[in-house]
């Protein structure tokens, strides 16, 4: 028995409020440490094989001493790319390339072209990216309920920024709240209220805020638990949080119950529609059965909306938006003594690549409302073709009522074991943990003729592997088996550094 299935084993005895000076002592013990030490190498070892597979190819360190030609790089570059190219064209992966038509791919190389040298953080020289930026923001806040909020109320004037991605909307919708009650309630330690579904922007964000998270529970139904919500409130507390749908899942938090509860407790409601920002108010318009999440919500605040995603622009834009203009206001940074001039910037980087506004913009125009519409259709009747498919396999079980983003499990076989399967069989599934799950997102890449056929003839032969096969070995399913398993979250906070230090090896 290796040392995962041991302490695995031994974590089922162990109380959650043991586990952690327990894993502290045991870590000391020499034996111990070579045990994890042989076990962190060998699953890194697989990594490694899919993460560097460029043995072949030309390795830099340092500058060539005379630059390489145009030609010889583009084929470099070219060789490299067109090996994985594949997976995401052939629909062999979730979410991740969420349009990936060659037309609209077409368009945005041409404008990437037309604008690769545009700043806005120089309005002055190039007006038209801030007049793109300004229209971005204007026509989602369009899409997610601004007219219906100013109409219930004249103070609601909804509007926001471009960012770089969703990690960015809400990096910075957390700071509005934070510098908010610091401002208006003294609150000098500030905290976020949220579903543990929520995602690890958060986190990240009181991280780097210095805020802190305080996680509850999720129903049986993987939506937030509202009366734990009320629970976790205190003092301190700055923001509610609620998903529209939740990343694991791809279920609606009852946007409308927190909503009301953070109004009667006068705090701010961020609502993370980064993925279903651009889906749901087509699916709601597609007749589909969507409950209320934006701004026509009267405590709903803030909204993250990632155009990167389901928007089809290029990677590297999303949008926060605000229910009036004081809340962005706090988002604002200036500087008003510095000899190099003054300066003011709206999100967290100085110079931007006004590029991406213009992909963003232009993506928007040509699609139009009947583009998303049409695209929003193919996906969701796509899912629920793979959804009924999955129901079908007597092993399987999917969580919750999901749209698009399906989450399934298995009380019969090991999950990762069938995730392993679908690895082997070139498909690349997101893996879920707490409870043990993996998730398909639906793109239009899986709406092309045959691909939602072939995913479930091969994750049916993926569940009788899992039956009788050994565990696979390579891929990410080993991780998330062993991720999983552990009692010990440090030994997996060790897991990921060396993982990123990994991507550093040239
Ligand atoms: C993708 C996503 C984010 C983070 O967005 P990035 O663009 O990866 O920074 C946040 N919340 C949800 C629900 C998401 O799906």
């Amino acid at each position: 028995m290796d040392l995962v299935q041991w302490v695995e084993k031994l974590g089922r005895f162990i109380p959650p409020w043991l586990a952690q000076p327990l894993e502290r002592g045991l870590r000391r013990v020499p034996f111990v440490r070579r045990q994890m030490e042989r076990e962190y190498t060998r699953l890194l070892e697989e990594l490694r094989q899919a993460l560097k597979p460029y043995h072949d190819m030309p390795v830099f360190t340092r500058l060539p001493e005379t630059g390489w030609d145009r030609m010889t790089l583009l084929h470099l570059i070219q060789a490299m790319v067109g090996r994985e190219e594949r997976r995401w064209q052939q629909g062999f992966v979730s979410g991740t390339v969420y349009h990936g038509g060659n037309e609209l791919a077409s368009l945005i190389h041409q404008v990437y072209a037309l604008t690769s040298h545009t700043n806005p953080l120089h309005a002055d020289l190039w007006p038209s990216v801030s007049k793109f930026e300004a229209e971005i923001v204007a026509m989602t806040a369009a899409m997610l309920g601004a007219e219906a909020a100013q109409t219930m109320d004249p103070d609601a004037r909804v509007c926001g920024t471009v960012t770089s991605g969703g990690t960015e909307s809400i990096l910075l919708a957390m700071k509005v709240y934070r510098d908010w009650a610091r401002a208006t309630r003294g609150v000098t330690e500030p905290e976020i209220v949220l579903p543990v579904t929520a995602h690890p922007a958060f986190d990240k964000a009181a991280h780097y805020l210095g805020m802190r998270t305080v996680r509850y529970p999720v129903r049986d139904d993987y939506r937030a638990d509202v009366d734990a919500a009320a629970r976790a409130i205190t003092k301190n507390t700055v923001v509610l949080v609620g998903s529209a749908p939740t990343f694991p899942h791809g279920v609606v938090d009852p946007i409308a119950e927190l909503s009301t509860l953070a109004m009667e407790q006068g705090i701010g409601f961020h609502v993370d529609a980064c993925l279903g920002g651009f889906v749901l108010p087509w699916a709601e318009k597609l007749g589909y059965p969507v409950p209320p999440y934006d701004f026509r919500l009267p405590g709903v605040t803030s909204i993250s909306v990632d155009t990167h995603k389901y928007g089809y622009a290029a990677k590297g834009t999303s949008v926060v938006l605000y229910r009036s203009p004081d809340w962005r206001s706090y988002q604002y940074f200036t500087a008003t003594d510095w000899p190099g001039g003054l300066y003011a910037a709206p999100t967290v980087a100085g110079s931007r690549p006004g590029a991406l506004l213009a992909i963003c913009w232009a993506v928007m125009i040509s699609m139009g409302e009947r583009g998303y519409l049409e695209a929003t259709r193919r996906i969701l009747e796509t899912a629920d073709f793979l959804r009924e498919g999955i129901c079908a396999i007597p092993e399987l079980r999917v969580l919750g009522d999901p749209l698009w983003i399906i989450a399934f499990t298995s009380d019969e076989v090991n999950i990762y074991r069938v995730m392993g399967g679908m690895e082997r069989r070139g498909w690349r599934l997101t893996g879920l943990q707490f409870p043990p799950a993996v998730h398909i997102a639906v793109t239009l890449r899986h709406t092309v003729p045959g691909v939602a056929e072939r995913f479930l003839t091969d994750l049916e032969a993926a569940v009788r592997d899992a039956r009788k096969l050994p565990a696979s070995e390579g891929g990410m399913a080993p991780v998330y088996g062993m991720a999983a398993s552990l009692p010990f979250r440090s030994m997996v906070d060790d897991l990921l550094r060396r993982y990123l230090d990994l991507l550093y090896e040239p």
